[in-house]
């Protein structure tokens, strides 16, 4: 009999026979070069490094290690590429190979999600349903905006920047990709990506397909490496705009490397956004929203509606159907269809979510999580509820990065405003309610890029997202987009 990988939740819950997606199709090379004007080239130290899968802890394979030097060579080819080729191209024909790009991603989206999901940890569910398609929708999306800029930007003459400097976190691989590049693109600048260092795979698949679209040398290059890479691009000379998305702490220090340069800067920062529900939501749903709000990709989400605020009224029954579901996760193979709570993404995280779960114990909240089995080996962690949580907690006000989500409860409109605007991010926040003039209201005093009613985590590719405070600013997807791509004159 094969051996389970999914395990029963709790001893009142279904249990399901596996269901392993296969891996036999995938094709993935022992180790990978850099992507640096149309070729694969060894990086110049020589120097590779492991990228494992953390839910057996396996090696996938070892990934070049650029330099500053390879780091140099890749924005010199993404300058000779712009100032020669692709921005004299008309814009019509820089479509069509965006549009190949999306064509062939999706042609191959269920090797991509197995690689994501060996690379990252997260569930083929979430890899395949989510990360995927929205990734082929964004270059699809921005393939048909390239010639259209002047819609875009009406009565305004504009130009690209030149060459983007793109640095990408684990969460989202290939989708943070593909934010990055497609409006980039569009808007006629080259690129120089680096991926985050526990998840360059797909990213160097993306490589692959864009040399099987005949996107001309240079105007996507590849680069993997450490924060040093992250680091060699954000200060080289050359680089016209940084786009990052990652940790506050790591913004910050990109903003003090750019001060003083006519660099451009977006910056997608963390979170800790609020999920907040008032006693006439529909409350089954608004329960399914606080599940998929934080335990939806190990909470890896920088959105993750991690504080969750409970109007007085109906937060015991919220919190009875809520450790109800809880205990209906299934926590494991992130390559079983069965799976919703996959591995976390490295070891590192899980020491960090670990501590976070040991100061909320301490700070003296109460802690649910279910009882389930975790796998052996790779790194899992349980979805975990905070209540009798204090305003001013660790575990309230720091973003914690997985799935662990804290409870408060309030009374009236104008408590839970102040409540969830007390922090220094902004990025997201969720509302349910039955009423909609209540919805109007919250959405426009909380201090937050994007506000759900009634759901949670819903992306689009013409929906912009960005934040407000620490959070960062700049948005990325739809119009806003592609304005963080041109120079308006
Ligand atoms: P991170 O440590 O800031 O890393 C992000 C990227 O920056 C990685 O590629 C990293 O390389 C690189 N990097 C590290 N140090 C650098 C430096 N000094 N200069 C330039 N690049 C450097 O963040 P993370 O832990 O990977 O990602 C989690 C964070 O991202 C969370 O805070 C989350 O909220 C945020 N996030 C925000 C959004 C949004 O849209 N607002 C979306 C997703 C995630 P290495 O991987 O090699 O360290
Ligand atoms: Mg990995």
């Amino acid at each position: 009999m094969a051996k389970k990988t999914t395990k029963k939740s709790n001893e009142t819950g279904w249990d399901y026979a596996p269901s392993l997606e296969s891996i036999g199709h995938i094709d993935l090379k022992e180790s990978y070069d850099l992507f640096i004007d149309g070729k694969w080239v060894k990086p110049s130290s020589g120097k590779y490094f492991e990228t494992i899968n953390p839910a057996n802890e396996k090696v996938l394979a070892k990934v070049a290690h650029a330099n500053e030097e390879d780091v140099d060579r890749a924005v010199k080819a993404a300058r000779k590429a712009y100032d020669t080729v692709w921005s004299k191209m008309p814009a019509s024909e820089r479509a069509k190979y965006i549009f190949r790009i999306a064509r062939l991603m999706q042609e191959r989206a269920r090797e991509l999600s197995v690689i994501e999901t060996l690379d990252a940890g997260k569930s083929i569910r979430e890899s395949r349903d989510i990360d995927v398609p929205l990734a082929c929708n964004h270059f699809f999306y921005y393939a048909g905006w390239a010639d259209k800029l002047e819609y875009a930007f009406p009565n305004r003459d504009f130009e690209p920047l030149g060459v983007a400097g793109q640095i990408i976190p684990w969460n989202f691989p290939l989708l943070m990709a593909a934010w990055k590049i497609a409006p980039a693109l569009a808007a006629g600048n080259t690129v120089v990506l680096k991926p985050a260092e526990t998840t360059p795979l797909t990213a160097l698949k993306l490589a692959e397909i864009i040399e099987l679209s005949g996107l001309p040398p240079g105007v996507v290059n590849i680069v993997t490496g450490f924060g040093d890479t992250g680091a060699a691009i954000v200060e080289h000379p050359e680089v016209n705009k940084v786009a990052f998305t990652g940790s506050t702490a790591v913004g910050k220090h990109i903003q003090r490397a750019v001060a003083g340069t006519d660099k451009k800067v977006t910056l997608e920062l963390g979170g800790k956004s609020s999920n907040i529900i008032f006693e006439d939501a529909p409350i089954d749903q608004a329960v399914e929203g606080i599940i998929n709000g934080i335990f939806f990709n190990q909470g890896h989400v920088c959105c993750a509606g991690s504080r969750l605020f409970v109007q007085e009224s109906v937060a015991e029954l919220v919190v009875r159907k809520l450790k109800q579901r809880m205990d209906s996760l299934y926590v494991g193979d992130p390559l079983d269809k069965n799976t919703d709570i996959g591995a976390i993404n490295s070891k590192e995280q899980l020491e960090v979510i670990n501590k976070y779960i040991k100061i909320g114990i301490e700070e003296g909240a109460e802690m649910y999580q279910p009882n389930c089995e975790l796998p052996d080996k790779g790194y899992f962690c349980r979805p975990t509820l905070f209540s009798n949580v204090a305003q001013s907690n660790v575990i309230a006000q720091e973003e914690i990065f997985g799935p662990v989500l804290t409870i408060q409860t309030f009374r009236t409109v104008d408590e839970v405003i102040q409540k969830a605007n007390n922090s220094p991010y902004g990025l997201a926040a969720g509302v349910w309610t039955d009423k909609g003039s209540r919805i109007f209201n919250l959405t426009s005093k909380l201090r937050a890029g994007v506000v759900w009613a009634n759901t949670y985590n819903k992306f689009d590719p013409a929906s912009p997202f960005g934040g407000y405070k620490e959070s960062g600013f700049g948005r990325e997807g739809g119009l806003h987009g592609l304005r963080a791509y041109v120079k308006l004159k």
